[in-house]
């Protein structure tokens, strides 16, 4: 039997839905799953958490709550030492990028991150290598071990239990090397792209940043949906680097994955390859993207978008998520 922290991430209060295929991923008959919790969220969050599995839900109280990676570090270390855990996993998003390898790094423990799948007796990873062209699977060795799950990779699955509160009243020193001065909010008004089930990206087809609000449109006649783009349109200043999908920007893994305008250059492949379905539109029929492609369609996404808008617009209420 082994112990299993599991960091929980939340966003205003509520659980990231990610967490719950993180912690599918460690459900195992005899192992005992601890929901490590850095932040007080809303009322329905213990509710969740247990009806996905997880044993213990440790509640962190810090002498100074706010988001602070080295402190939040060392605090998540001295929960894993005082309920004696030596297997972690975490989100690979923006905040485990930041706090996971600080944590490794701390315990001197060995960290695969982007994991799309743990074997957590074996010790064994499955991640993507060479911008996704190859899959490896890493042996972990040493007593204690973390892994950073890629978000959606795992599908949720419910499984009910009662678990114990824990509260942990830590005081961790101030850091007088860092220091965070202001948190500021990502600039896209949509979903966190790792997170997302839906996402709508364009490329250098979209031709400006005006026109990007033709995709934002067709986000939100999809519901929860986020919108992307290639390296293209970030370096040309569209939108902000948040939304950049690919090998030097986000993984994602959603469901469906549009991609608008968007060549499929391999560094762009290593970000979305893993996709659900991947839907192109692009004008020429040689475009790289097609051969990766579910279903494309070759035509002026200036025409094709509107259109998808208004038939999705048309069919509002239908859970395109499942
Ligand atoms: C080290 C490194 C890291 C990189 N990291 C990333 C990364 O993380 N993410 C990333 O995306 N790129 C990355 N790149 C850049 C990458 O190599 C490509 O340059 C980039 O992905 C191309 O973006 P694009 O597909 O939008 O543009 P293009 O390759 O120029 O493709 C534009 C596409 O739009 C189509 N099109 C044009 N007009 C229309 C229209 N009206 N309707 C429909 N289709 C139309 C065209 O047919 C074409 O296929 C990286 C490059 C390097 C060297």
């Amino acid at each position: 039997m082994r112990k299993i922290g599991l960091l929980i991430e939340l966003k205003e209060g509520a659980l990231k839905a990610a967490n719950m295929g993180m912690i599918t991923a460690a459900v195992k008959k005899g192992h005992e799953l601890f929901a490590i919790m850095m932040e007080t969220g809303m009322p329905g969050v213990r509710k969740e958490l247990a009806r996905f599995g997880v044993n213990h839900i440790v509640t962190v109280q810090m002498n100074r709550p706010d988001w602070h990676p080295t402190r939040w570090a060392r605090a998540v270390v001295t929960v894993l030492k005082s309920l004696d855990i030596h297997t972690l996993m975490g989100l690979t998003s923006a905040q485990g990028k930041d706090l996971l390898p600080r944590i490794a790094a701390i315990l001197d423990a060995p960290l695969v991150m982007d994991c799309v799948h743990v074997d957590i007796g074996k010790q064994t990873a499955k991640t993507s290598q060479y911008s996704g062209k190859t899959m490896a699977t890493f042996h972990l060795t040493g007593e204690t071990v973390l892994y950073g799950m890629r978000p959606n990779a795992i599908p949720a699955v419910v499984h009910p239990t009662t678990p114990h509160i824990i509260e942990q009243i830590i005081d961790v020193p101030e850091d007088s090397d860092l220091h965070v001065l202001e948190v500021v909010p990502g600039e896209s008004d949509t979903q966190n792209l790792s997170e997302a089930h839906v996402i709508v990206s364009g490329g250098r087809g979209m031709k400006d940043k005006e026109n990007f609000k033709i995709l934002f449109a067709c986000a939100r006649s999809i519901g929860e949906a986020a919108v992307g783009a290639s390296r293209v349109a970030v370096d040309a200043g569209w939108v902000p680097y948040a939304m950049q999908v690919g090998q030097t920007g986000t993984k994602v893994n959603p469901k469906v994955y549009i991609a608008c305008g968007i060549s499929g250059s391999i560094q762009h492949l290593a970000g979305m390859k893993t996709s659900g379905l991947i839907i192109a539109i692009n004008t020429d029929a040689n475009a790289a993207i097609l051969a990766h492609s579910d279903y494309y369609v070759i035509g002026d996404l200036f025409d094709i978008l509107p259109a998808l808008t208004h038939g999705l617009e048309k069919n509002r209420g239908q859970d395109y998520r499942k």
